[in-house]
This record gives C-alpha cells, sequence and structure tokens, in this order.
C-alpha cells in the first residue's frame, strides 16, 4: 500500500529542516532600528518556490516583516532596468568592501563599493529618485510587487523607527551627495531608502523573488516577465560576492548561492534555473545575518549538493535517443516490398532525438555527433523535447551546418514547439544551410519523407527514383524548394509509354500535365500536320496547368518509347492548396518555357523557314 504520497518529499525535507533548525536559539533581533528590537524572535518560516510555480513553505512563513537591505538586490537591478547597468556602474561599484555593511567610507574613486552595503545602496535610490522623482517610492514597490506576485505595503511604524535614529545613514548619504553620486535632495532620497527598506513581506514572498530571479526575470507565479535577464544576472553576481555582509565570503565558499539578507531577519537566496528560496527567522548573528536562516541554507546546500559552481557532466545528454532506420518505421503502413527496401537500406538515414536546454557545449557535442554519420543520406534531428537553445548554442550549429554541401539531407521535426524560441532558430538555420534545410512538424512526418525517399530511390521502382532525381531539373519546376517538389513528388504517376502511342487528343479535355523523362513525343493538328517534337527534360500538355477546362489543341503522339511523370489537373489543386506558390512559380516557368518556344518560332518565321 503506497504510503501518503500526496506530501511532496521536498515539502517533507523542508519540514524536517524547520524542525532541527528550530533548536538554534542563539542571536538577538536588530536592535538600532528600536521598532526591529520588539518583533517577536521566536517566528522561524521557510518558504521555497519552484521555476515552474511550486512553493512549499513551512512554519511562520505567511509572517511579514520588513524587507529591510534584501531590498538593495532588487532595487539595484531596477536601476540597471532603467538606467542601464554602464550608467549604474558610473556611480555604483561591484567589488566586496570587506567592511560594516552601514560603514562611512567610500572607494578610492569615491564610489560606493557595491550595492549591498548602504552607501551603495542610498547611491542607488538615488538614481532611482533622479529618474522617478516624485513617483520613486511608488516605482518602487510596483516593482518589487512585481517580483512578488501580489500587492506589497510597507510598515509605517518601522518606517518612523528608522527615519527618527537613521543619522549614520544620513551621513552616508551626505557623503554620496557631496562626490556628486545622486544629484537629489538628500533628506528625499533618505526618505525613499528607509520606505523601501520598510516594505513587508513573508517568507513566500521572498521565494517567488528570488524564483523569478532563478527564472532570469520571468515571474514563475504570475507568468510575467519583471525584468531583463542581464539585470538579474548583474544583481546575482553581486549577491553573490557581497549579499551576506561579511560572510559573503565563507558563504559562497560552504553554500554557494546568490543570496541577501536583512536585519529584518530576512534571508533570500537563488538557485537559477530552479528554485527560489526564502527565509525569516528575527535572531541575528554578530555579522548580521539572520542565524537559523544560515542553518536552513546550510543544510540544504549539503544535503542537496547545490552549490552555484556545481556541474553535471551534461555535455551529451542532450542527445536522448540515436538510431537509423534499419529498423525504426513510421506510421505509415507499406507494401512488402517497401518495408523490405526499408529494411536494407534505413540504415543509411538516422534520427537524433534531444532534450532538455542545448547550451553551446551541448550543441557542440550534437555537431561531433552528426559528424560522425556525415556519410549518411539523412539525417533527421528532434526538437520535440528541447525546452531551450542558447543563441550560443545556435551560433554553433548554423556554422556547422553550412559546412554541408549535398548531404546528408538535414531534416528538422519539432522546431514549433511551443516551449522553444523557434521562428528566429528556423529561420536562421534555413538561411545558413545548404541543401536548404527540411523540417516537419513531428518526428513521424519527417521519418515518412525519409522513408519516401529511401524507397524512391532504393526501392523496387529504382529507375522511378532516378525519374524522379530527373524530375528536380524540369524547367517547369525551377525555383521550388525541396520541400514544394517533394509534394510533388508525392502527387505525381510515373509512366512508361510504348512507341507509336497517342497520349493526347485533339478537342479532349486538358485533364493533367506531362513531365517527359525520356524519350521524345511529337505534336501534330487532326490533319496530320507536324507542328514540333518534344524532347525529355521538358513538358507537355502544359494547358492543365493555366485551365482544366480548356480542350487540347493538338494531339501528341510518342516517337520513341518515353517514359513520363503524370499530374493530374486534381493533383495539382491538392498541390496548390498545401502550397499555393506553387502554382505561381510553375506559371511563372511556363511563361518563360512559351517566351523560348515562341522566340524560336519567330527566328524560323523570320527565316522565312
Ligand atoms: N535599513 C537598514 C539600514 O540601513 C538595512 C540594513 C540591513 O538590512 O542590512 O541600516
Amino acid at each position: 500500500m503506497n504510503k501518503n504520497l500526496t506530501k511532496p518529499p521536498l515539502l517533507e525535507f523542508l519540514e524536517k529542516i524547520h524542525q532541527s533548525v528550530s533548536v538554534y536559539t542563539s542571536g538577538s533581533p536588530a536592535d538600532y532600528i528600536p521598532e526591529l528590537a520588539i518583533v517577536n524572535p521566536d517566528q522561524f518560516g521557510i518558504a521555497l518556490t519552484t521555476v515552474d510555480g511550486i512553493t512549499h513553505s513551512v512554519g511562520d512563513s505567511s509572517v511579514e516583516f520588513t524587507i529591510q537591505s534584501i531590498s538593495k538586490a532588487f532595487v539595484y537591478s531596477l536601476a540597471i532596468e532603467k538606467l542601464g547597468s554602464d550608467e549604474v556602474l558610473k556611480k555604483i561599484g561591484v567589488e566586496p568592501s570587506g567592511e560594516a555593511f552601514n560603514s562611512i567610507r567610500l572607494n578610492d574613486e569615491n564610489r560606493p563599493f557595491n550595492p549591498m552595503v548602504n552607501s551603495g545602496a542610498i547611491a542607488c535610490t538615488g538614481l532611482i529618485c533622479e529618474y522617478a522623482k516624485e513617483d520613486a517610492f511608488d516605482v518602487v514597490i510596483d516593482f518589487l510587487s512585481e517580483f512578488a506576485g501580489r500587492k506589497l505595503s510597507m510598515c509605517k511604524n518601522v518606517f518612523n523607527s528608522e527615519n527618527l535614529t537613521g543619522d549614520r545613514n544620513r551621513a552616508i548619504a551626505w557623503l554620496l551627495k557631496n562626490n556628486k553620486q545622486f544629484d537629489y535632495d538628500v533628506e528625499k532620497v533618505l526618505d525613499l531608502y528607509f520606505k523601501q527598506c520598510s516594505i513587508l513581506v513573508t517568507a513566500k514572498d521572498l521565494s517567488i523573488m528570488a524564483a523569478t530571479m532563478s527564472k532570469n526575470g520571468f515571474n514563475p507565479i504570475t507568468k510575467k516577465r519583471v525584468i531583463s535577464n542581464e539585470a538579474v544576472i548583474k544583481s546575482m553576481s553581486i549577491m553573490v560576492s557581497s549579499g551576506m555582509y561579511d560572510y559573503s565570503g565563507e558563504w559562497t565558499y560552504r553554500i554557494g548561492l546568490p543570496a541577501k539578507s536583512g536585519v529584518g531577519g530576512g534571508i533570500t537566496a537563488v538557485l537559477p534555473s530552479e528554485f527560489g528560496l526564502g527565509v525569516f527567522s528575527p535572531p541575528l548573528d554578530e555579522l548580521g545575518n539572520s542565524v537559523r536562516g544560515i542553518k536552513v541554507c546550510q543544510e540544504l546546500s549539503s544535503h542537496f549538493k547545490i552549490h552555484l559552481l556545481h556541474s553535471e557532466d551534461n555535455a551529451e545528454n542532450c542527445i536522448r535517443k540515436l538510431y537509423d532506420l534499419s529498423k525504426i518505421r513510421s506510421l505509415h503502413n507499406r507494401k512488402p516490398i517497401d518495408e523490405k527496401t526499408l529494411n536494407l537500406n534505413g540504415h543509411k538515414s538516422s534520427v537524433i532525438e534531444l532534450g532538455g536546454n542545448i547550451n553551446l557545449v551541448q550543441s557542440d557535442s550534437l555537431t561531433r555527433a552528426i559528424s560522425k554519420m556525415i556519410d549518411k543520406d539523412f539525417i533527421v534531428i528532434s526538437l520535440e523535447k528541447v525546452s531551450e537553445f542558447t543563441s550560443g548554442a545556435v551560433e554553433i550549429l548554423k556554422a556547422f551546418l553550412s559546412k554541408i554541401d549535398d548531404k546528408p539531407q538535414i531534416i528538422f521535426c519539432g522546431l514549433r514547439n511551443q516551449d522553444l524560441i523557434i521562428s528566429e532558430f528556423y529561420e536562421d538555420l534555413s538561411e545558413s544551410a545548404d541543401p536548404e534545410i527540411l523540417q516537419f512538424d513531428n518526428l513521424d512526418r519527417a521519418i515518412e519523407w525519409v522513408e519516401n525517399q529511401i524507397i524512391s530511390i532504393c526501392g523496387e521502382n529504382a529507375e522511378k527514383g532516378k525519374g524522379l532525381q530527373q524530375i528536380m531539373s524540369q524547367p517547369i519546376l525551377q525555383n521550388l524548394s525541396s520541400t514544394e517538389l517533394d509534394s510533388v513528388k508525392q502527387n505525381l504517376e510515373l509512366l512508361e509509354i510504348e512507341s507509336g502511342k497517342q497520349i493526347i487528343a485533339l478537342g479532349q479535355e486538358a485533364d493533367g500535365i506531362f513531365l517527359l523523362l525520356s524519350g521524345k513525343v511529337e505534336i501534330a493538328l487532326d490533319d496530320g500536320k507536324y507542328l514540333a517534337t518534344v524532347s525529355s527534360g521538358t513538358c507537355f500538355g502544359e494547358l492543365a496547368l493555366i485551365s482544366p477546362k480548356e480542350y487540347r489543341q493538338a494531339n501528341i503522339f510518342s516517337t520513341t518509347s518515353c517514359s513520363c511523370a503524370w499530374i493530374s489537373a486534381e493533383n495539382l489543386n491538392k498541390i496548390f492548396s498545401e502550397f499555393p506558390a506553387i502554382k505561381s512559380k510553375m506559371l511563372l516557368n511556363l511563361s518563360l518555357i512559351l517566351v523560348d518556344r515562341l522566340n524560336k518560332s519567330n527566328a524560323k518565321i523570320a527565316l522565312g523557314t
């Protein structure tokens, strides 16, 4: 009998951590801001939100507390988003300070060391004031609300308490003003800074805010993009080096997650591409970090071997399946002789089924795998289970495919899978590859197409296959893409005609067009008057292309044994309905053929022949 499967094991693990870490009672709430000194020190909440939008929470994870310094990581990303990283870098450094978070000191260039210490944070708030003026607080709280996925509010008591006791921050603010790190009223900048620190969040909110960072700036709960990937990366990089006060170095060494703590007792931590974490427990250690918050992160990191720099050997794992077509078949049931052809020749074609995120290294691994099968006739590459193709990966694959000249024919499928940003990918690839890359919506259709090619080239009618190869050169079919040509090939019938046969009768309905692949035919009027000879490599009966309701204008006889590709008027309509562009291309080609014939007739008339 299954045990209780309704509670996710990850939640059970968080409950165990919550229980085991609750025994730590050292530390005490921040007391330099009077309102913080009176919070209940026993409150303890943990929340974890995954990038696919699931939040696991334990204990006091819905209790509100003031965000304090954690706000710095988000306001810094806001400044980068609105002003650009270069502009922000001119005012705020990115180096660890090695000093207390509220040190009244700037670096040798009279800039704050980084945005995670008070001097950098106040400078950053000053930039937001310059940018948003009187709307600055609304801009900040709305932005943090977007990250949290709910409308946040501010605690007036903590704001007033900090405003009344924040003289050290006033000293920092005037030092910044004196060094022109912002051009705005100092008291207004401080007012905004104290308000941003007094915004109320819960451990759940912090986990969602961190998960939004983990998902490259996309909120997994609201499914809305909050911020660009670049701004998130820049903010997380400073969180790694300076997010945990003077414990930052040891934090990265032991735990290794981008994180930011606040004297309100909160810690938020990010595992990129996986989850965001929020912890709330007011008692702080001597460095200003939540004692239990640190313990929770240590437990999580060591138990699941989570570390930003932890890597898995995933170069090969993008290739989920690799096989040829000697045994694997499409759903198309074929006659035994064709199955036999595929059994004998299927090894000439391979299928690569990819999955997961394809990054630079994995794309390189894919190109190496394709290199090993370069003698194949056809290679199908399925992206149906791929969730992301990084731009670097596309560049590598494009560069590789552009080196392939006539074979193997590369066929993609799954380019339109909803998660994959595909249009640029496919357009990019088809621009750079020759012969043109084919694509099908699903793997079975792609395999079926390859089977058709194998049968037409190697099957019982190998001649038919050769005939099909000749079709590609027919003037009436010039400038058709491989996919369009394939539609034509799938809708024609190969005819073998003995010499001396009447193929078309004058006055008959124009019910199809003939592509002459080998042999010769003559065109004559009813009285036997010879009009012209048509030899292989061109077409006759093309009236069907213009108007199948018309009646044939002459008789046509085979003067040798001929092989033709016959496309009925009905199949022409089927082709044109699937690929409308083919009709205009064929009509243009026909007009060029008729102009050529007219020129030849005119030349004969001019010569009086
Ligand atoms: N508002 C607090 C201050 O400026 C934030 C400090 C912190 O959370 O590190 O001192």
